[in-house]
């Protein structure tokens, strides 16, 4: 693989990711949790940080630029929505734009809902994507700016994507994600199987994440909202896609 990724808990529940092009030898942090984590993870390697890729503009993503900035001089690359936003941005990015990471490259979606700026890095060649607080293993980010609406088209977006793509979430959130899936699709049995195995994993504190893509379609609820199967268990079967998502975010922000 051209690309190789680091990954390590930070904070109570963040992860942090470095990734290194093994051809150039350039690495980047995927948002900066914690300085210290992601310093000790850079000194273990021998590595040197080049870039800052931020997803969005919250503490727990943004936090720690400018101290990694000044020890670094490291480029940092992030929404250009929420440019005001993220300490220390040197280019501002969007809907489209290509980043190299050496001689990796990664498209850039917008996925407003979480926050209206947030990004996503989707690395097509190397089957994988950083995706921040957008998608989690069985779950979505929290809509703290957007409306339902913003967020199913930007989940509309990342299904699209080949199901072998692995997705690195910015937290494990899954064995209470998996709680509240079993309550609205618990008849669904590829989901009951997912979290009897992630009760076993969490147990042993090994980590879900990352989580396939494939794996997310046939369990995420909050990836199903247009499947009939979904719509029949919460008795909405006349209701459109965006309302099913909406009531799924209501019910899992009430649990
Ligand atoms: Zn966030
Ligand atoms: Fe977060």
């Amino acid at each position: 693989m051209a690309l190789e990724i680091v990954q390590f808990p930070c904070l109570s529940d963040n992860y942090g990711y470095l990734i290194q092009d093994q051809k150039s030898g350039i690495v980047a942090t995927i948002d900066t949790p914690d300085v210290e984590a992601i310093n000790d993870a850079l000194g273990q390697r021998g590595w040197k940080l080049d870039i800052i890729l931020n997803t969005h503009h919250h503490y727990d993503h943004a936090g720690g630029n400018l101290a990694l900035k000044d020890k670094w001089n490291c480029k940092i690359i992030g929404p250009k929505q929420e440019a005001a936003r993220i300490p220390g941005i040197d280019q501002q990015v969007g809907d489209g734009d290509v980043i190299e990471i050496g001689h990796a490259k990664a498209r850039i979606y917008d996925t407003p809902g979480h926050t209206l700026g947030h990004i996503v890095f989707h690395f097509e060649e190397d089957g994988l994507a950083f995706v921040g607080d957008t998608v989690f293993a069985l779950g979505c980010g929290r809509l703290f700016e957007g409306t339902p609406e913003q967020m199913w088209s930007s989940l509309s977006k990342i299904v699209t994507w080949p199901e072998n793509t692995m997705l690195y979430c910015a937290h494990e959130y899954t064995e209470a994600n998996a709680q509240f899936a079993l309550s609205v699709d618990g008849d669904n049995h590829a989901l009951k199987k997912r979290s009897a195995e992630i009760k076993v994993l969490r147990a042993k504190n090994t980590p879900t994440v990352p989580t396939r893509l494939g794996d997310e379609l046939a369990t995420n609820p909050f990836l199903r909202a247009n499947r009939i199967e979904m719509k029949q268990a919460l008795n909405m079967e006349g209701a459109n896609d965006v309302e099913v998502f909406a009531e799924i975010r209501k019910r899992k922000d009430n649990f």
